[in-house]
């Protein structure tokens, strides 16, 4: 027994279901309901399996070159890793080591938390408002570094960049992250502030918007002094984080920019009319920016309507937490599955 005093304990991230049924209507990770590009298929399928024999280029510099092209910021403003996970888990050990208590929203992504715990960070909650809305103010105290989602998960609720330059210019002394791994629903990124200010960390992924989750990408941009500081830790902890077949397949997929927009354009047309469907069926949801709607019924408790559509092979997020145990996070699928779901309900709810 002694020696498990020694192990690092932590209470892990609960990721959402992956159920190997493939009959289900998965709406419940945020997944994107197209396929990727087609150039990524062509990478696949002619991928020469002989480069495998050596290792991949540890600074994956042409994906960092082709994402930096498009953002408009120079080679050393980007930093490339397995996931966004990956580089907030990254940048949280790069970036979190003050005494100070790190702040970020009490409502969003929940795996900020399980980092902050894992690397023994200390962490204060910042309630959102009464409308699910951040206070600005709130993040105008002593702090060892800031995080928020942009739009906020899995509330969906989106900011302008400049209440977001309020809280970078407020926070001289520390790293201020902006997680946007949905800003390409309708948000207006914060990539337009890096060249203005040095503390300021903007991590992007292909999971969503680039219907790439399976093959894993994340990307952070920022100034190259911050740059520098996550390639520094990444050295020092797996110099090959990302294999070559991801690299080459990651990089198919920003080289076709018409394709993103329209499927990004397709989930959002998707998106709107089903918040139409949804009023009608009497459930209340806040203005998302995303690919997912975060929606309560007017009468019907949120867990009722997580199992009956579970039952029905329907799968949607649903959190047994304070605020929001009332709240179904229902991604945007295909204009047929949405069809689907909405019918389903519509039957299921009319003599509620
Ligand atoms: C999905 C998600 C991520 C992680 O995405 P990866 O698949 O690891 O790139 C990070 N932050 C938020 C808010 C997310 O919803």
């Amino acid at each position: 027994m002694s020696w498990e005093k020694n192990v690092r304990k932590v209470v892990p991230y609960v990721a959402g279901e992956q159920p190997q049924n493939k009959n289900v209507i998965k709406l419940n990770t945020n997944e994107c309901p197209y396929p990727p590009a087609p150039e990524v298929e062509c990478v696949l399928h002619g991928f020469d399996y002989n480069i495998l024999r050596k290792y991949p280029d540890p600074d994956v510099s042409e994906l960092v070159a082709v994402l930096a092209k498009r953002h408009g910021l120079s080679k050393d403003q980007v930093f490339v890793g397995v996931g966004s996970d990956d580089v907030l888990a990254m940048a949280f050990l790069t970036f979190f080591h003050s005494d100070k208590p790190i702040l970020f929203p009490d409502i969003t992504y929940s795996f900020y938390d399980v980092w902050a715990d894992l690397y023994r960070i200390s962490y204060e909650y910042q309630s959102l408002d009464e409308n699910f809305r951040i206070s600005k103010s709130d993040y105008y105290k002593e702090n060892g570094g800031i995080v928020i989602a942009n739009p906020n998960a899995p509330t969906g609720v989106c900011e302008e960049p400049s209440f977001f330059e309020d809280i970078i210019k407020a926070n001289p002394d520390s790293v201020v992250i902006v997680d946007e791994a949905y800003v390409d629903f309708g948000g207006k990124s914060c990539v337009s502030l890096i060249n203005k200010y040095e503390n300021l960390l903007v991590v992007q992924t292909f999971s969503k918007s680039r219907a790439l989750a399976g093959l894993r990408i994340g990307y952070a941009m920022g100034s190259k002094k911050l740059i520098k500081y996550l390639n520094d830790v990444k050295f020092s902890f797996n110099s090959y984080t990302m294999n070559t077949v991801t690299i080459k397949a990651g990089i198919a997929s920003v080289q076709n920019e018409e394709y993103f927009n329209r499927v990004t354009a397709k989930i959002m047309e998707t998106r709107e009319n089903t918040k139409k469907r949804l009023s009608k069926l009497d459930f209340v949801f806040l203005d998302s920016k995303t690919n997912f709607i975060f929606a309560t019924h007017k009468r019907v408790p949120a867990q009722e309507i997580f199992d009956v559509l579970r039952q029905n092979e329907i799968y949607v997020r649903h959190w047994n937490k304070p605020r929001i145990e009332n709240y179904l996070r229902i991604s945007i699928g295909t204009d047929d599955e949405m069809k689907t779901v909405l019918d389903f309900l519509e039957q299921y709810l009319k003599d509620k």
